[in-house]
């Protein structure tokens, strides 16, 4: 990890500066390449995460393994964090000043590690990263690109817990990302590979 963005992770271990931190058992900072060229933004720490300091490693994590996995991907391969840091109690959606208070170290998150693609799972991701008027339902899948990233909204992997037909439009809003990434890699044709795949044909303008 690059040291600047080791010194952001050890600030938010001991942070303070939301009512989060009383009830937390661990902050949960985020993991992945300092470099990742994808990086995952959820609502905040659950229980799980709470206890293992590791972000997404419950059952939505899994799902979210699965979903790399779909367009070839591996979650090592991508930075994964949360706009809150630390589990909001019960599981209760993160509170506006909590998201403003943590919302710097996303910024310094997103600055460092300078990623192609930001996807924002959930509408708390989605308005934080791109404003109050956007929201899954109908933003999922439509990629917009702000500030030289490009931000791809998409809706939770816990969603799919309460309906189950969602699991199908997340399936289908990857295969979007896997076409962006496409799209980047033919642009910038020395960098790494990211995805598996022969296909490069489809271009940026049939998603958008
Ligand atoms: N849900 C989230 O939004 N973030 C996690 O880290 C885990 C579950
Ligand atoms: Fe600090 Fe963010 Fe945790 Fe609040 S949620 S205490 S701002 S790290």
């Amino acid at each position: 990890m690059s040291s600047e963005l080791q010194v952001i992770h050890s600030e938010i271990l001991e942070c303070t500066k939301c009512e989060l931190h009383k009830s937390r058992t661990n902050a949960v900072p985020g993991e992945g390449p300092y470099d990742a060229r994808i990086m995952f933004v959820g609502e905040g720490p659950g229980q799980n995460e709470d206890e293992q300091g590791r972000p997404f490693v419950g059952a939505a994590g899994k799902f979210l393994t699965e979903l790399l996995e779909s367009i070839g991907m591996k979650r090592s391969n991508v930075f994964i964090t949360n706009i809150v840091k630390c589990r909001p109690p019960n599981n209760r959606a993160p509170r506006k000043p909590e998201i403003e208070a943590c919302n710097p170290y996303l910024q310094s998150q997103i600055k460092l590690i300078n990623p192609r693609i930001v996807c924002a799972l959930g509408t708390p991701a989605i308005t934080t990263l791109m404003g109050d008027e956007y929201s899954a339902s109908r933003f999922h899948g439509k990629p917009l690109t702000k500030g030289g990233v490009t931000l791809l909204p998409m809706y939770h992997p816990a969603a799919t817990l309460y309906d189950a037909s969602l699991k199908e439009t997340l399936f289908h809003d990857f295969q979007i990302l896997k076409k962006l990434l496409e799209n980047e890699e033919a642009l910038h044709p020395d960098a790494p590979k990211l995805v598996e795949s022969s296909e490069k044909k489809q271009t940026l303008e049939k998603w958008v």
